[in-house]
């Protein structure tokens, strides 16, 4: 009943190798173009109006981060 083992062995590594890249998708944190900070629930990112990456939703928010960490 190798073969047996075999399927299940090769669907567990199946399995193991989808969870490493949803775990990896996850901790791999885009950051605004603009001030820097990391995308968060706080700190939702969206398409940048001129295309040079993801920057912040929050227009305002992002201003002021980005004038506080150039002073
Ligand atoms: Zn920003």
């Amino acid at each position: 009943m190798s073969n047996e083992l075999d399927a299940k062995a090769a669907r567990e590594r199946a399995k193991a190798i989808a969870e490493q890249r949803r775990a990896e998708r996850r901790n791999r944190k885009r950051k605004c173009v603009v001030c820097g900070v990391e995308e968060s629930d706080k700190t939702p990112l969206g398409a940048h109006p001129d295309g040079i990456g993801p920057s912040c939703k929050d227009e305002l928010t992002c201003q002021a981060r980005r004038a506080a960490a150039s002073r």
